[in-house]
């Protein structure tokens, strides 16, 4: 079986590794040329273009660009395929992508592995990053129910862990766990920043260790990726937002208060409910 892959940077190389290691033929279109032959040269592809009509071939497409580009791409490489051809994305919102492909073309599941890292590129590409994650599947009405069976095979054979829901479920729950903690997350950077004292600064960056690395991570990571997620969930987002800044008022009206029962009180309830998210 031929599968394509376009975009290889972080997700789409990363999946191009484990699917060559599976026995899978792997074809490869990126953007530029240069990540083409690193592709090659890393043995991370069986063959790379810049070129969709090498896409031709594939029995199944991985669309793994930023997701400003993953409608257009579709639109590109519609000429260049079979009707058997099964689409899939990885973007990381769902809804407005899955209306949007699903319209030109039927034979496509919308996707999202839930793995990452701080970095992007093709240089961040590696082996079993999709190992034990969820990745998830967001048929529609018309989507074929073949093709989701074709991609839920291939998902179990890079060891992750099928989910399947509706788009707009996907969105509300991912603003929650992924998208609103890149925003806490960059805003906890940005408020360090705004230390005026320029010793104590200095010191606080000395001394950051595991818990600050924990809780910056993300957002710390590749700028684009979270302008996107904004731009294309946004009310889920603002929602989660507008919620996270109520908590944080209530936080701060407590420690103003000196009123250390609720406070702790408050994080006994975080403490125990973290387990329900998190499985360590
Ligand atoms: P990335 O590392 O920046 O990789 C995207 C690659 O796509 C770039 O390296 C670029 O390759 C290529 N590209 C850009 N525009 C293109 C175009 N028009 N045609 C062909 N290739 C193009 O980003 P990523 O983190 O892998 O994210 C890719 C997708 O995965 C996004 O839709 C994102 O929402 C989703 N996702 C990301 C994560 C995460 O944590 N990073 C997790 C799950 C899903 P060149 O080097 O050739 O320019």
């Amino acid at each position: 079986m031929n599968i394509g892959i376009v975009g290889l940077g972080l997700i789409g190389g990363s999946l191009a590794i484990d699917l060559k290691a599976q026995g899978y033929s792997v074809l490869g279109v990126s953007r530029q040329v240069q990540t083409c032959e690193i592709a090659l040269k890393r043995q991370i592809v069986d063959e790379a273009s810049i070129h969709l009509n090498l896409l031709a071939a594939a029995d199944l497409i991985f669309i793994c660009t930023p997701l400003a580009a993953i409608v257009d791409t579709v639109t590109h490489l519609i000429p260049h395929l079979a009707p058997a051809t099964v689409l899939t994305d990885v973007g990381s919102a769902k809804a407005p992508i899955v209306q949007a492909v699903s319209s030109l073309w039927p034979n496509f599941v919308g996707g999202h592995p839930m793995a990452g890292t701080a970095d992007s590129g093709i240089g961040a590409a590696q082996a079993d990053l999709f190992v034990d994650k969820a990745y998830v599947l967001t048929p529609i009405e018309t989507t074929p129910p073949k093709a989701v069976e074709r991609l839920e095979k291939i998902i179990r054979a890079l060891r992750a862990k099928p989910y399947l829901c509706r788009p707009d479920a996907h969105d509300r729950a991912v603003a929650w766990i992924s998208h609103l903690p890149v925003f806490a997350s960059a805003s906890l950077i940005a408020a360090c920043l705004d230390e005026t004292d320029p010793e104590t600064l200095e010191l606080a960056q000395a001394l950051a260790s595991s818990g600050f690395r924990d809780t910056s991570r993300v957002g710390g990571g590749n700028p684009e990726l979270g302008m996107m997620m904004a731009r294309y969930n946004r009310d889920a987002l603002l929602n989660g937002l507008k919620i996270y800044r109520d908590r944080l008022n209530d936080v701060i009206k407590l420690i103003d208060d000196q009123d250390w029962a609720t406070l702790e009180d408050e994080l006994m309830e975080t403490h125990q409910a973290r387990p329900r998210f998190v499985r360590e």
